[in-house]
């Protein structure tokens, strides 16, 4: 049954019905469909009980004689017995004019305007989506108070304005009318508000100590006011949380070991945070950010389901930790954000499509990378364990966030040619670029040592050329983005021309020899031998020590990330290597002098395009075929 047919089943026009019939509806269902969770009534009702006690504390700031002599406090009893459970506060109390305000016409002006949205969205598209089941559209419906009747088909509210000597006695049904009588003094809390549930048979469990424990420690663990729990069974009273939010005290005050403690409770990790954000964003919106970076790197970092970790508060009421606070590629970073400026009710969905998170997500990232940047510039060494554990993850950004790419290449580390074992950055890079170069260098794969080792590159070490060895699966997608740092592109050496021409070999390096027309020739011969093995054959600039090597053509898909994806199953393999030759290696001027007919001329050409093949990591081609050509060749050699 949809709403619709339930507004009103003869005449189709929702003005005509009565509008407590409406609220029935409405409380049904929201009962039934905003919240997937009704564990979240216990945070709704501790969240007003927090909010009565923050308003009595704000009022008494004006007048000191309304605050009651006890501290602030909330008291959550359980009656398994009766079944019931009783969340009271010491906080400001409503006066009746104030219970029909709150508890009634708010709901009322809410119902409405949700009525006419939802007539609005009906008008606005006959066939489209059933009505009443749109997330967002319920969303933008607060359920607050009422969400106490998705666990109770009864509820008191037993109350007291603060400085006054009335108190009154609410009650619904959640049906629609609720009713409002004078309560004897010694009913009610000398000055608060008593919340009565009388649960529904399948709502038991929230009269069990543990549960309600649970619940309370997840979701309000942090609410600023101290929350007791009065077990009926037993009649003992526990204090569940004391009522303090770390992140809204001074940062003087809270120690390291505090941060520590905090960062543990929240993480669920045994580390240390390696490092600690704290700090209160002012002026549009205002938010507090309590943001730790972990020592160790989590297991499922990698795994694709696993979302950002950072918990929304709403003035110190904790609302979710599904929002994607951070982009994914800071996904490692654990911790909170609380605002003063967003709705307390307001569905998951619309808190991700407001404009206010977008806000704070902006301001909370960029704060996180340029307190990155500034430990890379007073603690090398610390910031280099810091990209030994999550520099991977921290890449995603480059081809993820266009917006924050320089930063974030600037933030990057890397192992090259020339750096050893320690990390470079590209600004060193760039400073030790040679003259005329005009790339940025690097090779992707597996493997460093090979890498370093791999016949592409000889011709960049000849020229003291310095070649960033990319080892990360994530490497050879950002790479490949046509990205640039300060004006300089980033160039794969196993992709198309080596362009080295105008740089000059470093002393004691043979200046490259020009290939000579009988090389030419026979560079020609053996594209004729190779055919459609390789898409080209060409003289090298980039060989010095090895005779052959296999590059991606100019406009191809680099070879490793070729591989990467294949492995994957994503793309054939396709593309046609070019096969590199060195025209002043003694294998290649010695084959090119063989008459053309020669048996050794042929296997020589296949076996060096295999050759390639093996020193990237490959098998050759045709393995059948390589270990005769390899049989015949060592015969001849043994005569
Ligand atoms: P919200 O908290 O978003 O205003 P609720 O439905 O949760 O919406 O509560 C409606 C109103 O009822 C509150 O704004 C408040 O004025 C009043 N109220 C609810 N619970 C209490 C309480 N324990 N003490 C005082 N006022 C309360
Ligand atoms: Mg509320």
């Amino acid at each position: 049954m949809t709403t619709t047919e339930t507004l009103s089943p003869e005449t189709g026009k929702a003005e005509t019905r009565v509008f407590e019939a409406d609220v029935a509806r409405l409380l049904h269902l929201m009962v039934h469909a905003v919240y997937s969770d009704r564990d979240v009534f216990l945070r709704e009702l501790v969240a007003n009980a927090a909010d009565a006690c923050e308003k009595l504390r704000y009022e008494s700031l004006a007048n000191p004689g309304i605050a009651s002599e006890q501290a602030q406090r909330i008291t959550i009893a359980l009656d398994p017995d009766q079944r019931r459970l009783t969340i009271t506060d010491n906080g400001i109390g409503m006066t009746e004019a104030d219970l029909v305000e709150a508890l009634g016409t708010i709901a009322r002006s809410g119902t409405r305007a949700f009525m006419d949205k939802l007539t609005a969205a009906k008008d606005g598209a006959k066939d489209g989506a059933k009505d009443g089941q749109d997330p967002q559209l319920i969303g933008q419906f607060g359920v607050g108070f009422y969400s106490a009747f998705m666990v109770a088909d009864q509820v008191e509210v037993i109350t007291r304005r603060a400085g006054t000597d009335l108190a009154h006695r609410w009650t619904s049904d959640g049906l629609g009318t609720y009713r409002i009588a004078p309560a004897a003094l010694d009913e009610a809390p000398a000055a608060g508000t008593r919340v009565v549930l009388h649960l529904k048979e399948d709502a038991a469990q929230y009269t069990e100590r543990h549960t309600v424990e649970r619940i309370v420690r997840a979701q309000s663990g942090h609410v600023p006011v101290p929350i007791d729990l009065i077990d009926g069974a037993e009649g003992e009273t526990s204090e569940v949380t004391d009522g303090s939010a770390l992140w809204t005290r001074p940062k003087s005050d809270i120690s390291a070991e505090d941060y520590a403690d905090f960062y543990r409770g929240l993480a669920g990790q045994f580390d240390s945070p390696a490092l600690t954000l704290h700090y209160r964003a002012e002026g549009k919106h205002e938010y507090n950010v309590l943001a730790f970076v972990p020592e160790t790197r989590p297991f499922d970092l990698f795994d694709p389901d696993r979302t950002g970790r950072m918990k929304l508060y709403v003035r110190r009421v904790f609302i979710t930790d599904e929002a994607e606070i951070v982009p994914r590629y800071l996904r490692f970073v654990r911790g909170l954000i609380d605002s003063a400026d967003l709705p307390l009710n307001m569905s998951r969905e619309m808190i991700q499509q407001s404009p206010l998170l977008a806000a704070i997500t902006k301001g909370v990232t960029n704060r996180i990378l340029g307190e990155l940047d500034k430990l890379a510039q007073t603690d090398a060494e610390k910031y280099a364990a810091f990209w030994d554990t999550f520099g991977a993850v921290l890449k995603e950004g480059i081809y993820e966030d266009y917006g924050r790419r320089e930063t974030l290449l600037g933030l990057a580390r890397f192992r090259s040619t020339s750096g050893g074992d320690s990390w470079r950055s590209l600004k060193d890079y760039l400073a030790d670029a040679r003259e005329n170069q005009t790339a940025i260098y690097y090779a992707t794969g597996t493997d460093r040592d090979r890498l370093a080792s791999s016949p592409q590159i000889e011709g960049f070490r000849a020229r003291g050329i310095e070649v960033l060895l990319l080892t990360d699966p994530v490497d050879s997608f950002w790479a490949a983005a046509g990205v640039d740092f300060d004006g300089k592109p980033f160039k794969s050496v196993t992709q198309g021309q080596a362009d080295l021409g105008l740089i000059a070999p470093l002393d004691g390096e043979a200046p490259p020899a020009q290939a000579t027309p009988e090389a030419d020739a026979f560079i020609t011969w053996v594209k004729g031998q190779l055919g459609d093995l390789v898409s080209d054959v060409r003289a090298s600039d980039r060989l010095t020590t090895s005779a052959a090597c296999l590059v991606a053509s100019e406009h191809g898909i680099d070879r490793q990330l070729e591989r990467l994806l294949s492995a994957n199953g994503q793309t054939p393999r396709g593309a046609k290597p070019v096969l590199e030759l060195n025209p002043r290696h003694d294998l290649v001027t010695r084959l090119a002098a063989l008459p053309d007919d020669a048996a050794l001329k042929a296997d020589g050409a296949h076996l060096l395009l295999d050759e390639a093949r093996i020193a990237d990591g490959e098998l050759p081609e045709d393995t059948r075929a390589f270990a005769e050509r390899l049989g015949r060749v060592m015969a001849q050699a043994l005569g």
